[in-house]
């Protein structure tokens, strides 16, 4: 298990410089006047303790790099403890999963499970010796132009109230996540009208409390498509809107990872050929998916997400379960979908209303980063995502980087640590090696 900052853990941190006694309890080093305490960091400040944060604090810690990581929550991983439902597996083959410098154990089988998942990167941060700085949640960070550092203030929960803390550094790793806040769909009516369970399915956990209930699935995504199942396999009653043309493949072909094949044939093959076998073989395996109500879009599923981010759904059983009407489709294809909650269930927009037990929003995740992040060149405060597509969406100018933020997923985090540990690294030796600035640098530490 991860272990939550102790007591005293702030005064031995390797990577924190005490100013003045600020960060001791030493009284604020501030202007006062209730001035948040300062604490001048020598190595990067790296927000979040997700797989993006803790694999660049790997590789920034094995190219001799000290970090700090600021964990709003108590604990590593906290997306994938709290806000994944239990019969979650990856869905990508584990070796497109590997955080850098460190394979999966022996035994672990190729579509790890969310526990799975959860022990290898508790693992991972004790193996790095990580430590993040929990229950720091980062309120806002800027650029000080006139000192070249960033300014990042974090309310801490100390346990007897929040504290404000402002951390100098550098250098400010953005690792909070594409998926940080669950989105909800907007111009939906009537919610608090609702008296039965209305929920995201970053809440969902599993099945079995809903047994014989009518329940709603919002969005049919990846995870809209794994909660209808899971709510078949526990008994209860699926219905599923689809607003959307979606493509669904396949998990393996031929006993091979679909995202593997991919990933291989995109090697020799144009996009547009590889698209084209994907669908050749998804119609062999699964059928013609129009047929149940899921129509495919023109662009083939590479392009879209290339184009898009969105990911095909890649099917392990809720495709067979709409086939043999176990799940329902409420198919819909104007948007908003559901026009207005009602008392006991919703009206969709085509006027027909139907009662529900419960309505699941499966309707994805947000970027929070516009909410904290005062900077508007290299991120754009439309989506929170870098402005930049991969593979040039890993750094911004002033010491600014985004771990986790490719559309990519697992393989696009190991990409990003990589590379900002070694952008970082080389200024860091740079640095250090050079006299004069080793001296300047300290004299903000100082
Ligand atoms: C249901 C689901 C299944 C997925 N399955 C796969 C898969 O099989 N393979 C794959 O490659 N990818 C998968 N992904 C995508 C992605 O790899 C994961 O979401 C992964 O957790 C992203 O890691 P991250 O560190 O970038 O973000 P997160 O895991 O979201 O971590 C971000 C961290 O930042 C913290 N944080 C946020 N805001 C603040 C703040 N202001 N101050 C301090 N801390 C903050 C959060 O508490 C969190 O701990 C899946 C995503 C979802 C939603």
């Amino acid at each position: 298990m991860p272990t939550s900052r102790g007591e005293g853990q702030e005064d031995s941190h390797p990577t924190i410089l005490n100013r003045g006694g600020a960060d001791s309890g030493g009284g604020d080093a501030g202007d006062g006047g209730g001035a948040p305490r300062q604490v001048w960091v020598p190595g990067p400040v790296i927000v979040g303790a997700g797989p993006s944060g803790l694999a660049t604090a790997a590789c920034l810690k094995a190219r001799g790099v000290p970090s700090l990581v600021l964990e709003k929550d108590s604990c590593v991983a906290s997306s994938w403890r709290h806000r994944m439902y239990e019969r979650l597996r990856l869905h990508l083959p584990r070796c497109f999963c590997e955080l850098p410098l460190a394979p999966f154990p022996p035994g672990t089988p190729p579509y790890p499970t969310r526990d799975q998942f959860i022990a290898y990167l508790d693992d991972y941060a004790r193996a790095f010796g990580i430590e993040p700085r929990f229950g720091a949640r980062v309120r806002s960070a800027a650029y000080d132009a006139s000192i070249g550092f960033w300014r990042v203030t974090v309310d801490e929960d100390t346990g007897d109230g929040a504290t404000a803390k402002e951390f100098v550094s550098r250098w400010l790793v953005v690792a909070t996540g594409e998926n940080a806040e669950p989105a909800w769909p907007e111009g939906v009516e009537g919610m608090g009208e609702y008296r039965g369970v209305a929920m995201h399915t970053s809440s969902y956990k599993k099945g079995d409390e809903f047994r014989g209930k009518n329940v709603l699935v919002v969005g049919c995504g990846n995870s809209g498509m794994e909660v209808s199942l899971d709510l078949c396999n526990n008994h209860a009653k699926a219905s599923m809107v689809v607003r959307d043309k979606l493509h669904v493949l396949p998990r393996e072909i031929l006993g091979i990872s679909t995202f593997g094949l991919s990933v291989y044939l995109l090697k020799w093959l144009h996009i547009k050929q590889v698209d084209s076998l994907l669908l050749f073989f998804s119609r062999l395996i699964l059928g013609d998916t129009e047929k149940y109500g899921l129509p495919r879009p023109k662009i083939g599923p590479l392009q879209i997400k290339s184009s898009t981010g969105k990911t095909p759904v890649l099917d392990i059983g809720a495709l067979r379960k709409i086939k043999n009407g176990e799940i329902k489709r409420e198919i819909l294809q104007v948007v908003p979908a559901i026009n207005r909650f009602t008392e006991n269930g919703v009206e969709f927009i085509d006027g027909h209303r139907e009662d529900f037990d419960a309505v699941i929003f499966a309707t994805g995740y947000k970027s929070n980063v516009p909410s904290w992040l005062k900077e508007e060149e290299f991120f754009s405060h439309a989506d929170g995502f870098p402005r930049k597509p991969f593979p040039h969406s890993w750094r911004g100018k002033n010491g600014l980087y985004a771990a986790g933020f490719t559309r990519k997923g697992l393989m696009g985090t190991s990409y990003d640590a990589l590379r900002i540990a070694g952008d970082i690294a080389d200024q860091w030796t740079e640095t250090f090696s050079s006299p004069t600035s080793a001296h300047r640098s300290s004299d903000h530490g100082a």
